[in-house]
């Protein structure tokens, strides 16, 4: 904290200017924000209601359709974190006593399981253990078996560094008349997130992930099926302010007033959106997957394996194995201590057992992994640990020749 206090009235002494350390932010979000979007942040201020705020809304609306790979007109940015994208999208298309069919493998889907019985759902979960994800032939059968109103599933999980394919869901779901909800707050900006081609109804993000913009608003986007869903509704909306017909009467054309958006996190958005565009979906994906190949290779260098499956693991979010022996809080004191950096550990069923790294967005650069590497291979050698190969070398190898991206 700073020195300079001001002495005020009576004993309370006001706190001095914000003076923030300098962190290097690979941990699972938020990740690290570039100046040009702290400088977005600081321009002024309009009201919620001026043209020029609807313009801003407007382009941001157009460029995650873009993100989304969708077409769909009814994507906007909620106000709050991931988690009020996850709430609106669970509220405003579940009614009490529907089926809500969830595949439990993480965190955030065990989130969306408690959001959809608060909505009154009757919840059915398939369950497997974190870090494993499910067949096309495990799911469809799944569906279509539990018949469901509605079905979740998490394509990033970020407490597992698992990807879930979601077209299989998507088509079973479509047969048995279900809506499907997918969970891209992980991968939005990162990797393909294939809205439409995927067959996915409701997709909410984040923006402080892939995206690398502050938190505070959440990608939405809703197809028509899932737009007829809401407006058939027969119970009333227990949610006042994650209300979508609400929502869109302030973002539509109506453009009533509903709550005061928070301006400066549009501004920060849009300019995320704007770095997104300039580098190109294609060119960002293959950055983010080059630069997890290298990782996978560093961190096997280092004697640590993934905790998830080739094939299965997310691009944006990496969970080694520590090693025997080696503690995961006195590793990650010692590169918050030497270096700034943060990563976290695992929790849940992972408590202990893996690293939690994110290299995505502005996170997920060849200096910064380096620098990550360098300091990893200290802070396991602290604790008498020592891998077999260079980690360096290891990504570099992978740089100078990448292998191909892959279809996901
Ligand atoms: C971070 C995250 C969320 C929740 O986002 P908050 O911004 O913390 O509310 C939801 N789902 C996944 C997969 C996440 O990684």
């Amino acid at each position: 904290m700073s020195q300079t206090e001001i002495h005020a009235e009576g004993a309370f002494l006001v706190p001095g200017p914000l003076a923030p350390p300098t962190r290097l932010l690979m941990g699972p979000g938020p990740t690290m924000v570039e100046q040009r979007v702290y400088e977005a942040m600081a321009t002024p201020i309009v009201s919620h209601v001026d043209a020029y705020f609807f313009e801003v809304a407007e382009d941001i609306r157009k460029m995650l359709q873009l993100a989304f790979a969708t077409q769909n007109n009814f994507t906007m940015a909620i106000s709050g974190t991931g988690s009020a994208g996850m709430e609106a999208a669970v509220a405003n298309v579940t009614e009490p006593g529907m089926r809500f069919a969830v595949f439990a493998n993480g965190y955030f889907s065990d989130r969306m399981t408690e959001m959809a019985q608060r909505q009154g759902a009757e919840v059915i979960r398939f369950e497997k253990p974190w870090g494993e994800v499910f067949s096309d032939e495990e799911a469809d059968a799944f569906v279509r078996r539990e018949r469901p109103h509605v079905v979740g599933y998490v394509q990033a999980e970020t407490s597992t560094g698992a990807y879930q394919q979601g077209r299989a869901i998507a088509k079973a779901a479509r047969d048995v008349d279900a809506l499907v909800i997918a969970d891209c707050v992980t991968s939005l900006a990162g990797m393909p997130v294939l809205v439409d081609e995927t067959g996915i109804d409701v997709a909410y993000s984040g923006t402080q992930k892939a995206l690398s913009c502050p938190p505070g608003l959440s990608p939405l986007t809703l197809n028509e099926r899932a737009l007829d869903r809401v407006r058939a509704r027969k119970a009333p909306l227990a949610t006042w302010y994650l209300d979508l017909r609400l929502l869109d009467s302030y973002y539509g054309d109506a453009k009533r007033y509903h709550h005061t958006a928070p301006i400066p996190l549009f501004y920060a958005l849009r300019e995320a959106l704007r770095i997104v565009m300039e580098e190109g979906l294609d060119a960002r994906w293959r950055r983010h997957w080059e630069n997890h190949m290298a990782f996978v290779e560093a961190a096997s260098a280092l004697g640590m394996k993934m905790h998830v499956e080739p094939g299965h693991q997310l691009w944006t979010l990496h969970t080694p194995l520590l090693p025997e022996g080696v503690n995961d809080v006195a590793l990650r004191k010692f590169l918050l201590e030497n270096a700034g950096i943060e990563v976290l550990g695992g929790f849940g069923p992972l408590q202990g057992k893996v690293l939690r790294i994110g290299l995505m967005g502005a996170s997920s650069t060849r200096t910064h992994i380096e620098t990550l590497l360098t300091n990893l291979q200290q802070g396991l050698a602290a604790q008498g640990h020592s891998g077999s190969g260079d980690p360096i070398e290891a990504a570099r190898a992978v740089w100078a020749s990448p292998p191909p991206i892959p279809h996901v």
